[in-house]
């Protein structure tokens, strides 16, 4: 499985004047960790830098600043994060 090192400067999520940004979200994206091989295509391609890489490269979301975008989802090759409305999450 193809790595990735961090080599880059990262930006990482801050409160801003509108407060944090998850209360934004319509959509919550849920991860099945249990489908996850920890590609960390969702890690490279969140616009929010929302997803949590772990030393292992499990990943988590930041539900505090994550916008709902779906972007995650979309790019995850195992269908491991799904969209589900706000509130109605399992
Ligand atoms: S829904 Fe969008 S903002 Fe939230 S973790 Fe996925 S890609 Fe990032
Ligand atoms: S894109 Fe999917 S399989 Fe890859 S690390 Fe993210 S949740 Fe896991």
């Amino acid at each position: 499985m193809k790595k990735y090192p961090i080599i880059t400067s990262i930006s990482y999520p801050k409160k801003g004047a509108m407060g944090k940004t998850g209360t934004w979200r319509v959509f919550k994206p849920i991860l099945d960790q249990n489908k996850c091989v920890k590609c960390l295509q969702c890690w490279i391609y969140c616009p929010e830098a929302t997803i949590i890489r772990k030393e292992d490269n499990s990943v988590e979301i930041d539900y505090e600043y994550c916008k709902g975008c779906g972007v995650c989802a979309n790019v995850c090759p195992t269908k491991a994060i799904t969209m589900v409305r706000e509130g109605e999450e399992k």
